[in-house]
């Protein structure tokens, strides 16, 4: 792990009992793709760690060549060819109130893990099946904070019941995203998502997705969906870090389509395949 200027045996990383991350959420992160010891997508998630500092007014004062550079340190030292870079920047630690500290010095943690990609390749031919919960979320999920309670409960009885993930309904029955991935759904070729908001977290890999579906012409409408246009949808999908597109076959007790993966989630599928391949070589 790396702490805070220093790396470490994950055993021996810890952080202070009084980090404002510990005592408040009042921290951001990152995860990353490693793939063949080479982050995906890095500069993205770096940019969106900057603009998330700035919402939350946390005065990150180290370089960007220099986090890449610990970054890739880490990664080196860690030795694994397939892992998951999670990078953690708190406002800092001081005697707990709830007002910012006078002269924070934020806090940075990142630690790596091996992570098993080829599990996916597995999910990708059958399809995951998700169940749907309330968005219980407060309103500026659109900053990757800590915070995440809420998309923890949501995964849990998405887990009990056996389904990969939880799709957050709003109040108004629109699909918001899942518990930790976007969503999208496919009605007569065109590829529907929901728009960026302050209700949703702007996904690298949906930025990724349609990107790759833009240059491929596949019509795209970033525009909320409900539930009910999404059982009755052609196809559903889901993306994130640590799942770069993987193909719902069913939400909650409903066969999406044919209950099979679909042509547009192949499609999209080989698509983020060879990007991944592109930048790392895997
Ligand atoms: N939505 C939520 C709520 C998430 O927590 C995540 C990732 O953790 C995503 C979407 C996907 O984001 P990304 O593609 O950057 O991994």
């Amino acid at each position: 792990a790396y702490v805070d200027g220093r790396l470490t045996p994950l055993r021996d990383a810890h952080v202070h009992v009084e980090d404002r991350g510990l005592q408040f959420a009042d921290a951001l992160y990152e995860v990353t793709a490693v793939l063949n010891g080479k982050m995906l997508d890095w500069p993205h998630h770096i940019a969106r760690l900057r603009r998330n500092c700035a919402a939350l007014f946390i005065d990150f004062a180290m370089s960007d060549a220099a986090l890449t550079l610990q970054a890739r340190r880490l990664i080196a030292v860690n030795g694994q060819a397939d892992a998951l870079l999670y990078l953690q920047l708190s406002r800092g630690t001081a005697k707990r109130d709830h007002g910012f500290p006078a002269n924070p010095r934020p806090t940075l943690v990142m630690t790596v893990r091996r992570f098993d990609f080829h599990q996916r390749t597995a999910q990708q031919k059958t399809g995951v099946k998700v169940i749907t919960v309330n968005d219980m979320r407060w309103r500026r999920v659109d900053m990757k904070t800590t915070g995440l309670l809420a998309n923890v409960l949501a995964k849990q009885d998405a887990r009990a019941a056996g389904a990969f993930e939880a799709w957050l309904v709003a109040p108004d029955n629109t699909v918001r995203e899942g518990g930790s991935t976007n969503a999208y759904i496919v009605k007569a070729g065109r590829l529907i998502t929901h728009p960026l908001s302050e209700s949703i977290l702007p996904g690298i890999a949906r930025a990724t997705l349609l990107r790759l579906a833009r240059e491929a012409q596949i019509p795209i409408d970033e525009r909320p969906f409900s539930l009910a246009e999404a059982l009755a949808a052609d196809e559903a999908l889901l993306t994130s870090t640590t799942a770069p597109l993987l193909p719902v076959v069913r939400i909650d007790e409903n066969a999406i389509g044919t209950g099979s993966p679909g042509p547009m989630a192949s499609r999209l599928a080989a698509l983020v395949s060879a990007e991944i391949t592109a930048q790392t070589g895997w």
